[in-house]
């Protein structure tokens, strides 16, 4: 399994992307940062997209990808929940903003086809075994581990704050793609708005290994870009507390599993 950082952060900047992964070139997880980091040939390869949530940091890209579509003639398959499509589709895609994408370019086999997940539900999907879990955030989110079938597996937190153990103990990755959004100082604020600190993610790795008995590989993406530097040191303070790989990530960062 290839997972590819294409946007790592909180915030748009030169060289800072919105948050997407996307994994062996053809499934992409949210779509901030989606399309402005992938050639257009690139972009043809994705046939499905997971949203972990609503917010338009983790969705806008859908807006591109749909119209890009058109030049490869292709259909790709959006999965969220019921209540991030609720969202998504009259906000951005029904017609208002742009083109309606429900029946672009026509209703029987529209360029985007939307599909619902329930949490705690595994779904096959492409070669990949998805499951969402539920997390904490201000608008209602899932994780999603993705397992491909030689056994490897990703589980990517999006958006979230604490009170994760409830997802450790139905997951075993071998990499945790998380989010660190801003320094240790903005804690009380982070957790009130469903985001982690370091501190705040070293407690839920320490759980996470008191469950699993061992501590996968961590990224932490997402982060406010003008603390990026002060969340480093304090991201590398937890690794070396835990004597474990966590690191930020970045953007067309890859990681083979
Ligand atoms: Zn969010
Ligand atoms: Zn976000």
């Amino acid at each position: 399994m290839e997972v590819q950082i294409l946007g790592a952060h909180g915030i748009e900047a030169k060289g800072a992307r919105l948050t997407s992964l996307l994994v062996d070139g053809v499934l992409a997880i949210d779509a901030g940062g989606l399309t402005s980091a992938l050639s257009l040939s690139q972009q043809e390869k994705i046939k499905t997209v997971l949203l972990s949530h609503h917010h338009f940091d983790h969705t806008r890209d859908l807006i591109t990808l749909g119209a890009n579509a058109a030049y490869w003639q292709g259909q790709i398959v959006v999965y969220a929940l019921q209540h991030t499509l609720d969202v998504v589709i009259p906000c951005l895609l029904d017609g208002k903003m742009y083109i309606n994408f429900l029946e672009y370019p026509d209703r029987e086999k529209p360029f985007l086809k939307f599909k619902t997940i329930e949490p705690y539900e595994r779904k096959a999907i492409e070669r990949y075994e998805v499951l969402p879990l539920p997390v904490k955030h201000s608008a209602p989110s899932v994780g999603y581990q993705v397992t491909s079938s030689d056994g490897k597996s990703l589980f990517y937190t999006g958006d979230t704050g604490p009170e994760l153990s409830h997802c450790w103990q139905r997951v075993s990755p071998q990499l945790l793609i998380t989010e660190v959004c801003g320094p240790n100082k903005f804690e009380d604020w982070l957790k009130g708005v469903g985001h982690l600190s370091a501190k705040l993610l070293k407690e839920e790795l320490v759980q996470f290994k008191n469950l699993k008995g061992y501590l996968p590989r961590v990224i932490a993406i997402h982060m406010a870009l003008p603390y990026e530097d002060e969340i480093r040191e304090e991201v590398a303070q937890v690794a070396e507390e835990l004597e474990a790989d966590i690191s930020l990530g970045y953007e067309d960062m890859k990681i083979v599993l």
